[in-house]
């Protein structure tokens, strides 16, 4: 007789269907697999027969062929164990075939028996959800609590494979365990614990207000990863659909995030992060730093430290909103509509400009510096503003600007009216024709927008991005039309 056996493997963010069957005859002791296993997969078997082993559960005593459909579907990794090994003590009756075939299983075993947690686990839970032959999903223990608040369907989460054996002979459910970590807290930092800097404040208001990239530009010290931080306690909290795809990221590389943490991701990779590591790769094919930052902050430090190629592939994911990565053949789509906040030095040794300390480059040295950034990747950021060192009287005086809680606030007002006005988007997503007809301008307004235009040979991008930053500026004052100095502002966000 055959088993048959619900489990599934992940393809970048999404599990698919895979059925095993599972038959055994008498004849030599051995497996054989069919049906595109990788060698992980391949591997199973021996994990299979020691964890049953260890746990007092009877091994294959014969052939057992195993087929796993779709045949051109490519099954990796070891989520597949616990199904496979459920399966074989399905041929031999330990557990019934029939309840076996109404749930959905994956788990990695170790030689122990032990369930192992998985990738995926999530994508596997809703497949199971949206599959109506299935009753549920019999997952590690662990990766249930994890997933727990994003799945409607049945979860039996099991430490140990003889507690799915249990639950499957008599519908014993397993002790869940220790209770889930406690939410997170929520420490945000304030925006007020930056002393001086009141321009690079309000222009990171303005980026939260709009979803602009930011690009600061300052001497060491000034402040810039401060500020970065505080990006994302200035963005409202996930909603109900973006937290499920940050789960399903984080899920998908074995490190979910807590379940009740609703804080907009903030991912700060060094500038030695590799293309795979920041965009996306690797054997498995694995979301990258720009997917974990998905709905929050990528704070990319030192940014003309990182490869060229590197940047230049960002730049495709801050117009995408996705990344996309290949090898041998599979291409992936992995989210990535991140925030970018940049900050660079204004030359390697960090003090041109500086009004005491002087600049010990040379010109050309400086140049390449600078020029390490493309104009294509500069014309992505909106807003691009420079830092001066801090005043030391500043540290004595009271904080300039808002605290966090109240330019959080601010933010929500003026992405209301963004919402209202732009079919749901923020001002970031306008471009050409639509932020003409979405920023009615003042007289004083446009004679303004015009001279600057002039008078800093302004590119058409660079037109259309102080436009938009202007509209964002407008929003943050509860304008409906943008007036001078909002385009003023605007204008300022330039950095040369
Ligand atoms: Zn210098």
């Amino acid at each position: 007789m055959v088993i048959e056996v619900s489990t599934g493997t992940l393809h970048g963010l999404d599990a698919r269907a895979v059925r095993a069957e599972i038959s055994q005859r008498r004849g030599i002791k051995r497996f054989t697999y069919i049906g595109l296993p990788t060698a992980v997969v391949r591997e199973s078997k021996d994990r299979i027969v020691r964890a049953l082993d260890s746990a007092g559960l009877p091994c294959p005593g014969g052939d057992v062929l195993i087929s796993l459909a779709p045949a051109d579907l490519r099954k990796e990794g070891g989520a597949l164990d616990l199904a496979l090994a459920l399966g074989v003590l399905a041929t031999q009756r330990v557990v019934p075939p029939a309840r076996l075939r109404r749930w959905l299983v994956a788990g990695e075993l170790a030689l122990t028996g032990a369930v192992r947690p998985i990738r995926g686990g999530l994508a596997l839970a809703r497949l199971a959800g949206a599959d109506e032959r299935l009753e549920g999903a019999i997952l590690p223990a662990e990766t249930c609590r994890d997933i727990g608040p994003f799945v409607q369907t049945d979860l039996v989460g099991v430490h140990h494979v003889t507690e799915a054996v249990r639950f499957l002979v008599d519908g014993t459910r397993p002790d869940p365990g220790e209770a889930p970590p406690p939410t997170p807290p929520a420490i945000v930092p304030d925006l007020a614990d930056v002393r001086g800097q009141a321009v690079a404040k309000r222009a990171l208001l303005v980026a939260a207000a709009g979803g602009h990239s930011v690009l600061m530009v300052g001497p060491p010290g000034a402040g810039k990863s401060m500020l970065a931080r505080r990006l994302p306690g200035l963005l409202p909290p996930l909603d109900d659909a973006a937290a499920l795809e940050c789960a399903l990221i984080g899920s998908a590389v074995g490190r979910p995030r807590h379940p009740a943490d609703r804080r907009p991701p903030f991912r700060a990779p060094h500038h030695t992060v590799s293309r795979a590591g920041l965009l996306g790769g690797g054997a498995v094919l694995a979301p990258g730093e720009v997917s974990f930052a998905h709905r929050g902050v990528l704070f990319l430090d030192e940014l003309p430290e990182f490869a060229r190629h590197v940047l230049e592939s960002l730049r495709e994911c801050l117009e995408t909103r996705e990344s996309v990565v290949a090898r041998a053949g599979r291409v992936e789509r992995f989210p990535a509509a991140f925030q970018l906040v940049a900050a660079m030095n204004p030359c390697p040794c960090g003090f041109a400009g500086h009004p005491t300390r002087p600049c010990v480059c040379d010109p050309g040295h400086r140049d390449r510096y600078a020029r390490r950034i493309s104009g294509a990747l500069r014309d992505r950021i909106d807003v691009q503003v420079g830092l001066g060192p801090v005043d030391p009287t500043a540290l004595e005086r009271a904080p300039a600007g808002p605290a966090t809680p109240e330019a959080a606030a601010h933010v929500v007002r003026a992405r209301e009216r963004q919402v209202a006005r732009n079919d749901g988007r923020l001002n970031r997503s306008l471009a050409g024709r639509e932020l003409l007809d979405g920023a009615p301008l003042d007289t004083d307004a446009l004679e303004l927008l015009r001279a600057s235009a002039r008078k800093l040979a302004l590119s058409a991008r660079a037109y259309h991005r102080v436009l938009r930053v202007a509209r964002t500026v407008a929003d943050l004052e509860e304008n409906d039309s943008i007036g001078a100095s909002a385009i003023a502002e605007a204008v300022g966000y330039r950095v040369r």
